[in-house]
C-alpha cells in the first residue's frame, strides 16, 4: 500500500515515495542511477549515464518554447543514511518506511533518515519531466551521485552536451530563501620538521600534561563567522608566549580540518615550575575573558604533572618544536574578510583544524580548511600560508579542491525567480549566500556564463534520523518551480 498517495501534488510525492524504496546511501547509487536512466529512456527522453552514474535526462522544448533559453534542473540521487541504533536495518539493501505527521505537516522516514535531501530534487524533476501538460523550454535535468561525501559525481561530470546557462539547483532547505553564492575550498596538509632532543639536556624539567577544551567548535563554514576560539591556535599561543624554547612529548589537536577544534592536548617539559604556572594561570585568566561570551566554558587544566626523570623510560622522543610552534601562532586563522555584496556573509576564512606531533617522522603536521567565494582571494591567502611554512622550513600539499560560486551582479534568473515569487505569494524572498560549498560552484566551473539559483522547500535536522520534509511547503516549491519553467 502506497503511504502518500493523497499527499499533493500526487505524482511528485508518488516518485518520492518510490525512491525511498531503493536503498540510495552515498556510494551505493547504481540502483536508483539505473532507476532514474530507465525512467528517461521509457519516457522517450533523451538519457545519459556516465561512469560514474550521473543521470542526465533532456526534454526539448514543448511548441511555442523552442526560442526560449534551456533550463537546467539539477539535484542528487544519493543521500545520508543513517539510522538509530536499536534499529535493525540494513540500508543498503531495505527501503525506508515512510510516514506522514499529518498534524506538523511534514514526511519522515521511521527510525532513519528520509533523503528528503536531496529527494526533493529528483522527484520533482521527474514529476515535471512526465507532466505533458506543461509548457517549458528545452529541459537539461542533471542527478548527481555522491554529492554528502565530496561531490564526486559533480567533479566528474560531462555537461559538454548542455545548452542551457541557467540552473535552477534543487537542493536547499528553507523555503523563500534563494541562494546565490557559495564558497570554493582547498585543505592544505602542512608538515613542519621538529628536532628530537636529547634527554640530558632535560634532566631536571618537569612534564607538564595540559589540555585545553570546552570550546563551542562548529562547521568551518557555517560557524567560522562566529569568531569562538580554536584550540590549536590557543596551545600554539599558550607554548610560544612561555619560552623561546619549545620541548614537547606530545601534541595532538582536532579531529577534522572543516571542523574548528574543540580541544587541545599536548606535554611541554618546562625548567621553573612555579614560574610556568604563574604564566598558565595568568594564560587561563586572558582567554577566558577575551572568550567569556563566545566560548563561555573555555578552561586549560594541567591534567599531570611529572618530573622528567620519572617519565623519560616511559615515552621514547623529546622534540625541540620551537619552529613549528612558531609557524602555528602566526599562521592566521578565522575569518580573513566579508563580503562587500552580501552582508554578512564570511568571504575568505581558513581554519587550522588538525594539529598533531610526531615523533616518528619528527615532523608536526597541520591541516587547514580554506574558503572563499573569490577564486583569486583563495589563492592568495594559500600562497601566504604555504610561503610561511616555507619560511619555517615546512612542506606544504594542497588536496581537496573545489571551486567557488561568486555572487553575480547581473543575474537574470533570480530576478525571474524574485518577481515570480512576489506574485505568487505576496512577498519578497530572502537572497542568501553560504560560506560553505555547494555543487553549483562545481557547475558554474563547467559551463560558461551560467546563471544560477539554489532553492529548497523547508527540511528540518537533514542527515539525521529526525530528517523531516515538510508537506505544504514542498507543495509550493513545486509550483513555484513548475511557474517558473512556463514563465517567459
Ligand atoms: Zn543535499
Amino acid at each position: 500500500m502506497r503511504k502518500l498517495d493523497k499527499l499533493e501534488p500526487n505524482r511528485f510525492f508518488y516518485y518520492f515515495e518510490e525512491l525511498t524504496k531503493i536503498p540510495h546511501g552515498s556510494y551505493n547509487v547504481d540502483a536508483i542511477s539505473d532507476y532514474l536512466a530507465s525512467f528517461g529512456r521509457s519516457h522517450g527522453l533523451e538519457t545519459i549515464q556516465d561512469e560514474y552514474k550521473n543521470v542526465i535526462i533532456i526534454k526539448e522544448a514543448s511548441q511555442g518554447y523552442e526560442n526560449e533559453p534551456p533550463i537546467i534542473i539539477q539535484g542528487h540521487m544519493d543521500m545520508v543514511a543513517v539510522h538509530k541504533p536499536e534499529l535493525d536495518i540494513d540500508m543498503k539493501t531495505e527501503p525506508l518506511k515512510v510516514a506522514i505527521n499529518e498534524a506538523e505537516d511534514y514526511v519522515y522516514a521511521e527510525g532513519t533518515s528520509l533523503g528528503g535531501d536531496d529527494g526533493f530534487a529528483v522527484a520533482t524533476a521527474l514529476a515535471l519531466l512526465e507532466d505533458e501538460s506543461l509548457k517549458h523550454p528545452r529541459l537539461e535535468v542533471v542527478i548527481t551521485t555522491n554529492e554528502e561525501t565530496g561531490m564526486e559525481g559533480a567533479f566528474g561530470i560531462d555537461l559538454s552536451m548542455l545548452k542551457g546557462h541557467t540552473l535552477l539547483n534543487l537542493d536547499s532547505e528553507d523555503e523563500g530563501i534563494f541562494l546565490t553564492s557559495c564558497a570554493g575550498g582547498l585543505r592544505i596538509n602542512a608538515d613542519l620538521p621538529v628536532k628530537v632532543e636529547s634527554w640530558d639536556h632535560l634532566k631536571g624539567f618537569t612534564c607538564y600534561e595540559i589540555e585545553i577544551g570546552g570550546l563551542l567548535g562548529g562547521h568551518s563554514g557555517e560557524e567560522i563567522v562566529k569568531g569562538r576560539a580554536n584550540s590549536n591556535k590557543l596551545a600554539a599561543r599558550l607554548l610560544k608566549g612561555y619560552s623561546n624554547s619549545v620541548y614537547l612529548t606530545m601534541l595532538e589537536g582536532g579531529l577534522a580540518d572543516n571542523a574548528i577544534p574543540r580541544t587541545t592536548k599536548f606535554s611541554v617539559l618546562v625548567e621553573d615550575e612555579s614560574n610556568f604556572e604563574a604564566y598558565l594561570d595568568k594564560f587561563t585568566k586572558d582567554v577566558r575573558n577575551e572568550y567569556h561570551t563566545k566560548d563561555p566554558d573555555l578552561f586549560c587544566k594541567v591534567l599531570s604533572r611529572k618530573p622528567v626523570s620519572e617519565i623519560r623510560d616511559s615515552i621514547d622522543t623529546v622534540v625541540n618544536a620551537t619552529e613549528a610552534i612558531k609557524f602555528l601562532y602566526t599562521v592566521p586563522d578565522g575569518v580573513q574578510a566579508m563580503s562587500a555584496d552580501v552582508e554578512g556573509l564570511v568571504e575568505t576564512s581558513l581554519n587550522l583544524g588538525i594539529v598533531k606531533l610526531s615523533s616518528d617522522s619528527a615532523s608536526l603536521h597541520a591541516t587547514f580548511s580554506v574558503r572563499s567565494s573569490i577564486e583569486s582571494a583563495k589563492s592568495d591567502l594559500t600562497n601566504r600560508v604555504c610561503l610561511l611554512a616555507d619560511t619555517y622550513g615546512g612542506k606544504v600539499k594542497i588536496t581537496g579542491r573545489y571551486p567557488g560560486w561568486a555572487y553575480r551582479a547581473d543575474s537574470p534568473l533570480r530576478d525571474r525567480m524574485c518577481a515570480l515569487y512576489e506574485k505568487m505569494y505576496g512577498k519578497k524572498p530572502i537572497l542568501k549566500a553560504i560560506h560553505a560549498g555547494l555543487e553549483c560552484g562545481l557547475f558554474n566551473n563547467k559551463i560558461s556564463d551560467l546563471d544560477c539559483v539554489s532553492i529548497g522547500p523547508d527540511m528540518k535536522e537533514i542527515h539525521t534520523t529526525e530528517e523531516k520534509l515538510y508537506i505544504s511547503s514542498s507543495r509550493r516549491v513545486y509550483e513555484f518551480v513548475r511557474a517558473l519553467i512556463e514563465s517567459k
